[in-house]
């Protein structure tokens, strides 16, 4: 079975209305050469649906990730986890 990349942020360290908000930071966005994450304003957990003002990072494009660890490292609320998967051995030739 083939294992997929994993990235996950903890939004109870990144998030609006956590300690850091994703707008104010930035960090991973900026550090990862093939862009797999995304800043965007979510309807979720937001009381009205026309005024979306949660703002957080998603990784989306986990297939292009390389594993290189450079926004877990850069991250400051420590708050991305980095599984790679098998695709990265894919793309390395192995
Ligand atoms: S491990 Fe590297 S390539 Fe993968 S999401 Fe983080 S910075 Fe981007
Ligand atoms: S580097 Fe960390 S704290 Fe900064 S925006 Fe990315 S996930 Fe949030």
């Amino acid at each position: 079975m083939v294992k997929k990349t994993i990235i996950k942020i903890d939004y109870s360290k990144c998030h609006t209305g956590a300690s850091t908000d994703p707008r104010d930071c930035r960090k991973c966005l900026h550090v990862c050469d093939p862009a797999v994450f995304l800043m965007h304003p979510t309807l979720e957990d937001h009381p009205d649906p026309h005024n979306p003002e949660i703002w957080r990072i998603d990784a989306i494009w986990l297939s292009k990730c390389t594993g290189c660890m450079k926004c877990v490292s850069i991250c400051p609320e420590h708050a991305i986890t980095v599984k790679p998967g098998d695709s990265l051995a894919t793309m390395r030739g192995h």
